[in-house]
């Protein structure tokens, strides 16, 4: 089918990159602006759990995660005592965003996507048509998280996915590739907690009170390199609604962002790569007209989101709260919580 309309992306996370190989797949004509380069550390827990192998297949990815540690045991922890081990229902992997998206960057070009790197796609062009909003999640100044980010070496753990809760914040660590634990958290911001970037993970864990942790994190290696923070992290909305996004065609954390704790931000974002890539080629066919190319492709994310967001933004509160945390650890505990239904329900 001849193709009439090329597509624009701005932003080259997981979403963008996933959803540029997708249309390249269908050789239509793809510019994808990236504001930073690559490869790169980013804030990420870099545990990657709810993708299925049709998703990775439709978007042409299907062996990703094929050299991914596979990742099949959580344990939880609150205040240095561990509460729940369980085993994940959906296996995980563990895969760093430094490798991870380079990759994907390195394939998008090979199969001839225009990728211009240190260049960001100003908001006068985000209404455009054909153009495709991915460039994560629409900071929220009200917001009071900030998230910290480091690897470290040769850190032995306690299971795939070890999670660490207090009221103050939480972080969860995660086996990735070259002997690297990543290390990501994610804090209520307290502005008497000061220091060079290296050391801020650490001296927030200790205000936490995870001092057992941090001693054991002390007995790791450090990848300095691999440091990184954010903060206006959104606290956990549904989307807006349909009417607030018709102009304007937004995938990934850009259309909703799932609280961090989930572990699947990164597995929507594939997800919402592989529902808007054939309405955008229908739209690039010129089967489709833009408004409703918009429209299909909010309805499908939608329609595949709602529920998992809104109970993430349930739990996300459950978890900062001093009150609801220790019920919920404790009934985890006792084995009242259905930790199964819940995991799947995020999926
Ligand atoms: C603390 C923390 C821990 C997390 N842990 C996990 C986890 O363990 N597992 C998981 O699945 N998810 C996790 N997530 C969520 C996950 O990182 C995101 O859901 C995922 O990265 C979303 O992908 P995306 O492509 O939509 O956005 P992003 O990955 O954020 O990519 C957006 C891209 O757009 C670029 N950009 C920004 N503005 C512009 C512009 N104007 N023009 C051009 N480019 C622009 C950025 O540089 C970036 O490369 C975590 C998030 C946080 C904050």
């Amino acid at each position: 089918m001849p193709v009439k309309r090329e597509i624009t992306i701005g932003g080259g996370g997981l979403a963008g990159l996933a959803l540029g190989i997708a249309l390249r797949q269908r050789r239509i004509p793809v510019v994808l602006h990236e504001a930073g380069s690559y490869p790169r550390h980013r804030v990420c827990g870099e545990f990657l759990c709810g993708v299925r192998p049709e998703t990775l297949t439709a978007l042409g990815l299907a062996d990703l995660l094929d050299s991914a540690t596979e990742l099949t045991e959580a344990v939880w922890f609150r205040n240095g005592k561990q509460m729940i081990r369980h085993a994940l229902p959906i296996p995980g992997r563990g895969l760093s965003r430094y490798h991870l998206d380079h990759e994907l960057a390195v394939r998008f070009r090979a199969l001839g996507g225009v990728l211009h790197e240190q260049q960001r796609l100003l908001p006068e062009h985000w209404a455009r048509p054909g153009t495709v909003l991915a460039i994560g999640r629409e900071p929220d100044p009200s917001s009071d998280l900030l998230g910290l980010k480091r690897h470290l070496r040769d850190l032995p753990l306690e299971a795939g996915l070890e999670m660490h809760c207090s009221p103050g914040g939480y972080i969860g660590l995660c086996p990735v590739e070259d002997h690297r634990v990543n290390a990501s958290a994610l804090f209520r911001l307290r502005p008497e907690i000061k220091g060079p970037r290296e050391d801020l993970q650490r001296r927030y864990l200790l205000a936490c009170g995870f001092d057992e942790l941090v001693g054991r994190m002390d007995q790791a290696t450090p990848d300095p390199d691999s440091c990184a923070a954010v903060t206006s992290i959104p606290q956990g909305r549904l989307p807006r609604r349909l009417p607030a996004h018709r102009e304007i065609c937004a995938i990934g954390d850009r259309f909703g962002m799932i609280g961090p704790f989930t572990g699947n931000g990164m597995s929507m974002a594939l997800e919402s790569a592989a529902l808007a890539a054939p309405l955008l080629a229908d739209y690039a066919h010129g089967l489709l007209e833009w408004e409703a190319t918009v429209d299909a492709v909010a309805r499908a994310q939608r329609r595949r989101f709602s529920r998992r967001l809104l109970l993430s933004a349930v739990l996300h509160r459950a978890l900062f709260h001093p009150v609801t945390l220790p019920l919920l650890t404790d009934l985890g505990r006792a084995g009242l919580l259905p930790m199964e239904f819940l995991f799947r329900q995020l999926r």
